[in-house]
């Protein structure tokens, strides 16, 4: 019989209960048993489902249960956590760690910041850097792997357990004191994984599945040099190692991947089914080739026929050598589609979480075992759902086709050049030498969340709630007037998220109720899900914007979500190329922002937080995604006069090695995080002229602190030292939604007097006194 198994299940649990418990834990409600409780309970449900796996079907579960998947926080610092390979900056023995010292390096204490956090490859999942200097030693670590492994022995499940492999664990980690290259901790890496193997052969577990996903990203020649002798010195003392690749083409490697004396590869068939030839063609006879159909990474009901046609020869040649399984871990997917209660019939037919991909995984091996006559119902059933699917009226929009396909070239450019734009607005702007504004949010206070939330239970009414609504909208205005910002924002009270809010407004979106999805810790989000061809039926933040504006004297500033963040932050139809999805929202947003022109909102930012993070793994693809993602951009913004300014915003990400692609999306100003790394990405304007107007942010509106104004002051003469006063803005880093007013007050009182201390001194130096 085929194998079957998956790389890993969301330890999140159906109803977020280990976010729930940890947050208890950090605010001292919970003790650790309590905690330690919820964490088993999670496993042992993740278990007990992998042995269910195609129960209904009448099927053989998963061959094993996959152990180590857990994590209190995050994989990778557990996995530093059993090297012992903690950062020594906090004093802590990885020998007798407890969850208080664990959560310390995860969060932060009163001693030492937090390990810095990333993102998980090209997933929305962020992991705990680690950090690998000349003092770093690797030993003893916790036994919270062996622990899992003995509980899941004791409930008489098979286990495999699973590592994040030690080249990865290198890979991933920063360099800091002066080491010079974190590859020549290596072989006191292996000390570690040969014992940590070797335990676990001892434990009586035969197989454990390696995580190397490094093999998807350009690897310098010494890593991959570096991979076979590294397995050499693990194979003798380990249990079966299944090396698992995901998120990418692997093919290039395959002679070194076929060659490595472990017992099986697994591939990521979801993102790049075209390896598997590659792989199969003299595939090595001692190994096992798992063979991840199932996405791990979408919340859409697998093809089985297709999965089941694309396997066939390769179970030809491979018999019981071949696994099925998930593409990579389930944790980037919902935990089960059948809680959605408030989707139709005919959408959640459509959908498989990771329940239903466990299912499917069950079912395919045994098509592929014995047949499909085996398992007719369920490809029969599935065929249904993706043929009604695929012919559905809800998916496909003749007008949205036919806009896409009107698209000319002259639509994704402005009329006019910058220096004409710039000129025309600020002929009704007058807007001062460093202008200062705001990124759109202000405090999120309970209040309003109780009034949202209030609204959506019923409670309140449409008029109290518009009423309520209008009340906040007042109260940003006339705060903003009061700390003397040039361009106000209306202060996005109503928006839950700046992508679900629109998801819930826009046609082809849908939003779950429980299809969470682990962000880092405890955090977790609710990515809504595109499935049809997006369209606005009507617009979405027209009476709010129009409502701030009336208030007012000063410009107003409109508020979209742009479309390579909406595609990003989403679960993404796979029935269509991405870029034919962001030129569907980008279509949209064109309609929005035309009818917020009209309304008389004529200063609109369009963010694009998200834009840096869609970029594809490999260098070799980033050209053809920017292209298209800064197409997008413009074709959403490109269709307003020239005095009517646009505005863009990007976070969380370092943006250096994109800047010509930022320059390219020709928005009129850009404001960008760049407070905690103290104004370092303005040394890429060194050597890039930022073309356009630009706001780097000088208030770090991630901590509680408010700054003070001579602080500010010093961040705007540093932004002065590379950009022209004639085109600098001045702004906070990002939306300030989860601050409170108590510290945006004087905050964006003290950055309003810092940029009026400057332009004094600007002034004083012989500078006009506008723009
Ligand atoms: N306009 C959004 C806000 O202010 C931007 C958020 C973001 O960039 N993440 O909240
Ligand atoms: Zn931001």
């Amino acid at each position: 019989m085929a194998g079957a198994h998956v790389l890993g299940l969301p330890r999140i649990g159906a109803h977020r209960e280990l976010k729930f418990a940890l947050e208890k834990f950090w605010r001292k409600e919970i003790d650790e048993t309590a905690l330690t409780h919820t964490g088993r309970a999670l496993r042992h449900a993740n278990w007990q489902a992998q042995r269910e796996a195609g129960a209904a079907a009448g099927l053989d579960g998963l061959d094993r249960v996959t152990v180590g998947d857990f994590a209190w926080y995050d994989h990778v610092l557990s996995t530093l956590a059993h090297v012992g390979g903690l950062p020594a900056r906090f004093g802590f023995d990885a020998q007798d760690l407890d969850l208080d010292a664990y959560f310390a390096m995860a969060r932060g204490n009163a001693a030492q910041p937090a390990l810095e956090m990333t993102k998980w490859f090209d997933t929305n999942y962020h992991y705990l850097v680690p950090e690998y200097s000349p003092a770093t030693t690797f030993g003893e670590g916790v036994n919270w792997l062996f622990d899992e492994v003995s509980e899941a022995q004791a409930l008489g499940h098979p286990v495999k357990a699973v590592l994040v492999g030690p080249l990865t664990l290198l890979y991933l980690g920063k360099e800091k004191d002066g080491l010079a290259d974190r590859l020549t901790l290596l072989p006191a890496l292996l000390a570690q994984y040969e014992r940590l193997l070797g335990r676990l052969r001892a434990q009586g577990v035969a197989w454990v599945q390696i995580d190397e996903p490094l093999f998807a990203l350009d690897l310098p020649a010494a890593w991959l040099a570096a991979a076979a002798p590294a397995y050499r010195r693990l194979a003798p003392l380990a249990p079966r190692i299944l090396l698992t690749t995901y998120f990418g083409d692997v093919s290039e490697h395959a002679a070194l991947l076929k060659a490595l004396p472990v017992a099986g590869l697994h591939l990521d068939l979801a993102r790049a089914p075209q390896q598997l030839a590659t792989f199969v063609d003299g595939y090595p006879a001692d190994k096992v080739l798992s063979c991840g159909v199932v996405d791990g990474r979408n919340v859409w009901r697998h093809d089985l026929a297709g999965s089941l046609a694309l396997l066939a020869p390769a179970h030809a040649a491979l018999g019981d050598r071949l696994w099925v399984g998930s593409s990579c871990s389930l944790l980037h997917a919902p935990v089960d589609a059948s809680l959605e209660t408030q989707l139709d019939d005919e959408l959640r037919a459509w959908l498989a979480f990771g329940r239903q991909k466990l299912d499917e995984i069950a079912v395919l091996r045994q098509a592929l075992t014995h047949g499909v006559a085996s398992v007719q119902a369920a490809f029969d059933d599935t065929a249904r759902a993706l043929a009604a699917r695929r012919s559905s009226p809800r998916i496909h929009n003749p007008v949205v086709r036919r806009k896409l396909a009107g698209l000319s070239e002259a639509d994704a450019r402005r009329r006019s050049d910058y220096a004409t734009r710039i000129a025309a607005q600020q002929a009704w702007l007058k807007l001062p030498l460093l202008p200062t504004t705001t990124i759109g949010s202000f405090p999120q206070t309970a209040e309003i969340r109780a009034a949202r939330a209030g609204f959506k239970r019923k409670q309140l009414t449409h008029l109290d709630y518009l009423e309520a609504m209008r009340a906040q909208i007042r109260l940003a205005i006339e705060k903003q007037e009061s700390y003397g910002l040039d361009v106000l924002v209306h202060g996005e009270a109503e928006r839950n998220d700046m992508v679900e809010y629109f998801g819930e407004l826009l046609w082809g979106y849908a939003i779950t109720e429980n299809g969470w999805v682990q962000s880092y810790g405890s955090r977790c989000v609710k990515p809504p899900v595109i499935y049809g061809d997006v369209y606005l039926p009507e617009p979405m933040t027209v009476t709010w914007s129009a409502y701030a504006q009336s208030l007012t004297s000063k410009p107003v500033k409109g508020m979209l979500t742009g479309p390579a963040t909406m595609l990003q932050w989403a679960f993404v139809r796979d029935d269509q190329p991405r870029e034919r999805t962001a030129l569907q929202i980008a279509l949209a947003l064109r309609d929005e922002v035309l009818a917020l022109e009209k309304a008389g909102v004529r200063v609109i930012q369009i963010d694009e937080p998200a834009l840096r993070e869609g970029l594809p793994l490999r260098r070799r693809d980033w050209a053809e995604y920017l292209d298209w993602a800064v197409r997008a951009f413009k074709v959403a913004s490109c269709a307003v006069a020239d005095d009517t300014q646009i505005h863009t915003h990007m976070c969380y990400s370092e943006f250096h090695d994109i800047l010509p692609s930022i320059a390219a999306l020709d928005a009129d100003v850009i404001s960008i995080e760049t407070t905690r790394s103290d104004m370092e990405l303005l040394d890429a304007f060194e050597a890039f002229d930022y073309p356009n107007e630009i706001g780097p942010g000088v208030y770090d509106i991630h901590s509680p602190r408010v700054p003070a104004q001579a602080e500010m002051e010093r961040l705007i003469e540093a932004a002065l030292a590379r950009i022209p006063a004639q085109r600098l803005w001045v702004n906070p880093d990002c939306g300030l939604k989860t601050r409170d007013w108590a510290q945006v007050d004087p905050a964006l009182t003290a950055m309003t007097a810092a940029a009026r201390a400057v332009r004094a001194r600007l002034a004083a130096h012989g500078q006009p006194a506008a723009a």
